[in-house]
């Protein structure tokens, strides 16, 4: 069982064709509303990826929350260990997508800041029954320390995607196994940071075997098109990503983070968890949308060849 304790958030994505200045009303010509949070999508992948998984995150009384509790029973995700917090409004990220595909994102934390180092505490018995706890960046960084610590003392597998770059504590990322991030976090860490832009999936492996066994006990960095490496204290990996037409790459490093936990949690080695990870990412940046581009297990198991 993975346990996913993170983030929800409804994201509100109007399509505009450039975007307003201050002061000015415009119309969209499009407007979208979908579940999203890098612990909503990330749990949805490695329910989607074939484990069980089980959600720890704080939703606000409201309409937005009965939306995100809805769309995950719609597919498929136990809800019950969803909190609804009184005095918070369900997060939510108001994205504005411009013609020249750029865009805007204000995020309002609300109820995810509810998830404190005590809710950690208070889920204690769900964490000790599962074979991963998996968090993300977006959640206070004291209650990331908190959940490291106590995965630690019940010998639960951490996994951190510390995306955003969040000011954890160097002992909450030695505990990671892996720590995943993208290039940009990489650098963040101090993995990487002199590598110039455009360095190679084989340069990037030896930058990840550096740090694993010292900033982290394993490394996994994605690289977009390229792929992405892992190393654990002993070995280095890459796994390079088939040239697809990427059509929307958004949650993309949710899925591959979902997935390669799913592939940890089933009993997999790290570098067979992450060819199959590389594979779920790359037919996820084929499909519009985020939790919905998320392919069917089989499919990602056929493209990866396992
Ligand atoms: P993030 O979106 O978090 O910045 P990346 O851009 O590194 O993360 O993408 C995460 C993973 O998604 C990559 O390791 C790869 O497997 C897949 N991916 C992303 N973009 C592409 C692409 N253009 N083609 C194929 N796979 C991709």
């Amino acid at each position: 069982r993975v346990v996913v304790v993170g983030s929800l958030n409804v994201d509100s994505t109007s399509y505009v064709a450039s975007f307003p200045e201050p002061g000015e009303t415009i119309r969209a010509h499009g407007f979208q509303v979908a579940l999203g949070g890098k612990g909503a999508n990330q749990a949805v992948a490695a329910h989607v990826a074939g484990v069980p998984v089980e959600f720890i995150a704080c939703v606000g009384d409201d309409a937005s929350g009965a939306f995100a509790r809805g769309t995950l029973e719609r597919l498929g995700l136990p809800t019950g260990a969803l909190r609804t917090v009184p005095d918070a409004p369900t997060g939510v990220a108001q994205i504005t997508v411009a013609d020249s595909g750029e865009n805007t994102v204000i995020i309002t934390g609300g109820a995810n800041l509810a998830l404190t180092p005590a809710v950690v505490d208070a889920v204690r018995d769900r964490v000790v029954a599962a074979t991963i706890v998996l968090t993300q960046g977006e959640l206070p960084a004291a209650t990331i320390d908190r959940l490291a610590v106590v995965a630690t003392e019940l010998g639960t597998r951490f996994v951190l995607n510390l995306a955003p770059p969040a000011p954890v504590s160097a002992a909450t990322l030695g505990a990671a196994d892996p720590l995943v991030l993208n290039e940009h976090e990489a650098r963040a860490v101090g993995i990487g940071a002199d590598a110039p832009a455009g360095a190679t999936l084989d340069e990037w492996r030896v930058l990840a075997a550096s740090a694993a066994g010292g900033i982290a006990r394993s490394v996994v960095v994605t690289l977009g098109a390229a792929g992405a490496v892992a190393a654990d204290a002993t070995d280095s990996w890459t796994a390079a990503a088939p040239q697809v037409p990427a059509v929307d790459t958004t949650g993309a490093g949710d899925g591959f983070t979902g997935t390669l936990a799913a592939g940890i949690a089933e009993g997999r080695s790290l570098p067979e968890a992450l060819g199959i990870a590389v594979a779920a990412g790359a037919l996820a940046v084929q499909t519009r949308g985020t939790v919905d581009s998320y392919a069917p297990r089989a499919i990602v198991l056929a493209a990866a060849g396992v």
